[in-house]
């Protein structure tokens, strides 16, 4: 494992089996990248080399990544997509938004949307909420009984060890503010017109259930943090420390699949071109 990655899972890293107790965890966190200046730096460079390392991944075409972030709303999700993908092309990266389920997709078994939007082999998959999202609102808002949600975290582990046994590396961001953190960004949502449609009234429903959320999160983070697909809290007050962090991460993961330019079945030197 290489030196960042160790430093930065040091803090961030969610113990398999460990708690993760989320309000012993200090969303600020300047211990990781200090400064600002050089976390945009690192971010920017981390940003390249993620693009490089997919070009290569989507020529080996064997495997794929995938990169889950969870988090309440204004947790930073959609920047984390722009901030740390914005260099990748739009061939080698799918970013899959998850919101409310259709009356298809409820009609199915709460995986079944999630497993067809897996990546194919060669790409990055990011999803933006997840399967995450059927232990989390559902269990927060009572949409399906409590024994079906309990039995869902071992599904869950049981679906990403399958995934993961067939060449799908996992990551799984959680993004976490502090509450008051939110309360800015959801006023500025309100005070800036160019920021009105990210508003949703919804979303005060849910901070009102803040406390409820959190436990929810809590027993996530503690019951679905695997060898296999482990969590990580990234600190997220700071966006410019949130993008570096997960940046950082998902360039020392693709650094370790280490893919490779297949060796093509001719020679350069056995072909001219008039
Ligand atoms: P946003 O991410 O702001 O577009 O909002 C998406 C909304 O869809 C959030 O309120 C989520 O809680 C909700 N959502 C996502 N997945 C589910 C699910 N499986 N069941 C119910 N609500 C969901
Ligand atoms: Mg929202």
């Amino acid at each position: 494992m290489s030196k960042t990655l160790k430093h930065i899972d040091d803090v961030i890293r969610v113990a398999p089996g460990a708690g993760a107790s989320l309000s012993a965890r200090d969303p600020v966190c300047d211990r990781l990248f200090p400064d600002k200046s050089e976390a945009e730096h690192a971010t920017a460079a981390d940003a390249e080399a993620i693009d490089a390392l997919q070009d290569k991944l989507w020529a080996e075409r064997k495997r794929a990544l995938l990169v889950v972030l969870q988090g309440i709303d204004t947790s930073g999700k959609d920047g984390t997509v722009r901030g740390v993908f914005n260099r990748c092309g739009p061939l080698g990266v799918c970013v899959t938004s998850f919101g409310r389920p259709s009356e298809q997709e409820l009609a199915h078994d709460y995986l079944w949307r999630v497993h067809v939007a897996m990546p194919k082999k060669g790409m990055i998959g990011v999803f933006n909420r997840s399967h995450y999202e059927d232990v989390l609102v559902v269990k927060v808002r009572g949409l399906a009984p409590s024994e079906v949600v309990e039995q869902r975290y071992d599904q869950i582990n049981g679906f990403e060890k399958h995934l993961t046994e067939n060449g799908v590396t996992i990551l799984k961001f959680m993004l976490h503010i502090s509450k008051d953190e939110q309360k800015q960004r959801l006023q500025e949502r309100l005070d800036d017109p160019n920021k009105h449609w990210k508003f949703n009234p919804g979303d005060l429903e849910d901070r009102a259930l803040w406390d409820d959320y959190q436990r929810a999160y809590d027993i996530m983070l503690e019951r679905c943090s695997t060898e296999h697909a482990p969590w990580r809290v990234v600190p997220a007050d700071k966006k410019w420390r949130r993008n570096a962090i997960i940046a950082a991460v998902v360039r020392a993961t693709l650094e370790e699949m280490n893919p490779r330019y297949p060796e093509p079945e001719w020679k350069a030197g056995e072909f001219r071109i008039e």
